[in-house]
């Protein structure tokens, strides 16, 4: 069975830039469900209960056709989240460190042209989804819960564009949630995912 991870942080840890209220609703309700309904949805296929959600994702053809969107919608969006909640935290770190820190600069300039650039990205994406840093210091943006581990890349840092993610403090403003968002990032978990 698949499991709800507790965040690695208070519910008011990001506080003021993303509020104690959608902590709570996002990941105690939004990202349950999604937990919930991926082990409904496998309910009696052991071997897919055990793997890890990673290994899920990446192998969403092991799944019996007929719940594999199922499992991608709600495989993906218990995958996504759990990464969403790492890359985050109470932060002094504004900006990237080593490898990170070197192939941003390599590849765009600047941090701030990065920020830019992904930003843009997530105004961008039409509806519900998801924009990525990915090991190549592209950006990619995938709709829905999709993921870029179902091609079998794996991210290093996500940001959630639905609007459940930042409706309660910013209503329609998601660029203001956006730019917010870059005061929590915690760069050295990013660092560590580059590595891995
Ligand atoms: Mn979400």
């Amino acid at each position: 069975m698949f499991k709800l991870p507790d965040l690695p942080y208070n519910y008011n840890a990001l506080e003021p830039f993303i509020d104690e209220t959608t902590m709570h609703l996002h990941h105690d309700k939004h990202h349950q469900t999604y937990v919930d309904n991926l082990n409904k949805a496998l309910e009696g296929h052991d071997d897919l209960l055990g793997m890890e959600i990673s290994e899920l994702v990446k192998n969403l053809d092991k799944v019996p056709e007929e719940l594999r969107i199922k499992v991608r919608n709600n495989g993906g969006g218990h995958f996504n989240h759990s990464l969403f909640w790492e890359i985050m935290a109470k932060n002094d770190t504004k900006e990237p460190v080593g490898e990170v820190k070197e192939g941003i600069e390599k590849t765009y300039g600047s941090f701030d042209e990065f920020k830019k650039k992904f930003s843009e990205k997530g105004l961008g994406r039409f509806g519900s989804g998801w924009i990525w840093l990915m090991p190549d210091m592209t950006i990619v943006d995938t709709p829905n819960q999709d993921s870029p581990l179902m091609d079998g890349k794996m991210p290093i840092l996500g940001l959630d564009v639905w609007e459940h993610a930042y409706y309660l403090k910013y209503q329609n403003r998601r660029a203001e949630y956006i730019e917010n968002w870059w005061n929590v990032i915690n760069w050295e978990k990013v660092e560590e995912n580059f590595k891995k």
